[in-house]
């Protein structure tokens, strides 16, 4: 099929080097012959309200740096429901776009997988901060808010130093604790608490003592807010039990902006390209992942059913029907592998921060 006119959004929660992506998207497209490409304005609702603009080589010029995205994002509930979705299809009818290319997280895949399955091809690319989508090792974003963390960091661990305090510090990760074991390992963090692993309070607290004791002065506690309503508590029994003055506080919103490290930028420029390539060969329903540092795609319905095995949130039919289709030994091995790299940095953690 000739692609003369694309589409392009950003959807779902924003991240660094989004813009990045769009960049090498219309870049790529209009390299490769596209003849348009249109920027869809705030994700799917932009879609729907036919609310877009053409791109061209000059528009995306001086993006590269910037976070955020240039197109905006925007939950749309609407585009779930049957009218939603059909007037997303009559808008790229009538506008002639003949593909793709959606920006996101799980969520932004669900609808790119309704949309082709209703004749519009699309190529997903995964950016979030927080690196949960399980089947790629990496998402967009995931560099640069780690590297905000430690910049934060850093700064309260100076001054935990001067006032020989604690600082229970949430970083954002609902389903993943990845920002937090990482960042828990570059800030020296005495602990680090995340919901998908086992976490002994009563050992971490043993612990600070015994640093204290030691004549440790600072002591960083780093804690994922997947595990709910756990962090700001946790702080004042550190307190309690130690007697070592202890703060909390929440980096929330701010681990999201700002300009794209060099990996997100290289990695988005990668993507975009690797997204245009496959829609362009005819291909479509595909999530673009990089794997042991190759970028490769895996189809967006396997993709999903991997990051539900891998969130443990399938139910035994879902896994009776993998076994019927011969595919749950790849997407249990998948899992097996990305669990056990999380549990090696966790134990790597616990052993050299001390
Ligand atoms: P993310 O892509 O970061 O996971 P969301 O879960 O909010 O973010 O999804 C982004 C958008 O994708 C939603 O606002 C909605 O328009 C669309 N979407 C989410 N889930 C579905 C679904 N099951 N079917 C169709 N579209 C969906």
């Amino acid at each position: 099929m000739q692609f003369k006119r694309i589409g392009v959004l950003t959807s779902g929660g924003d991240a660094p080097g989004m813009n990045a992506a769009i960049r090498s998207v219309v870049r790529t497209a209009i390299g490769r012959g596209v003849e348009e490409v249109y920027g869809i304005y705030s994700g799917y609702k932009g879609l729907i309200e036919e609310d877009m603009e053409l791109l061209n080589i000059r528009s995306v010029s001086n993006i590269i740096s910037h976070g955020g995205t240039m197109l905006y994002s925007a939950r749309c509930p609407e585009f779930k429901t049957e009218e939603g979705m059909q007037r997303a299809v009559d808008v790229c009818k009538k506008r002639g776009i003949d593909g793709i290319i959606a920006i996101g997280g799980d969520g932004t895949f669900r609808g790119a997988t309704d949309l082709t399955r209703r004749g519009i091809p699309c190529i997903g690319i995964p950016a979030t901060i927080d690196n949960d989508i399980s089947s790629t090792d990496y998402t967009i974003g995931f560099d640069t808010a780690m590297n905000t963390v430690v910049e934060l960091v850093d700064k309260l661990r100076d001054t935990c130093e001067s006032h020989a305090r604690c600082n229970v510090v949430e970083v954002m990760g609902k389903y993943a604790g990845d920002i937090a074991l990482h960042t828990g390992i570059a800030t020296g963090a005495i602990s680090i608490a995340v919901r998908e692993l086992p976490y002994d309070e009563d050992q971490a607290i043993a612990k600070i003592i015994k640093a204290r004791e030691n004549k440790k002065r600072n002591f960083i506690v780093i804690v994922a807010e997947g595990k709910e309503n756990f962090a700001e508590a946790y702080a004042k029994r550190i307190e309690e039990k130690t007697g070592i003055e202890t703060r909390f506080s929440r980096l929330a919103h701010v681990q999201r902006g700002g300009n794209p490290t060099v990996r997100d930028r290289v990695t988005a420029s990668l993507m975009g390209k690797a997204a245009v390539m496959e829609l362009l060969d005819g291909k479509s329903n595909l999530v673009i992942c990089e794997r042991k540092g190759v970028i490769t795609s895996m189809d967006i319905n396997k993709a999903l059913k991997i990051d539900r095995m891998f969130k443990d949130l399938m139910t035994p039919e879902e896994y009776a029907e993998l076994e019927a289709e011969g595919s749950l030994v790849d997407m249990r091995r998948h899992c097996e592998e990305r669990a056990a790299a999380k549990l090696n940095l966790y134990r790597i953690s616990q052993e050299i921060c001390k």
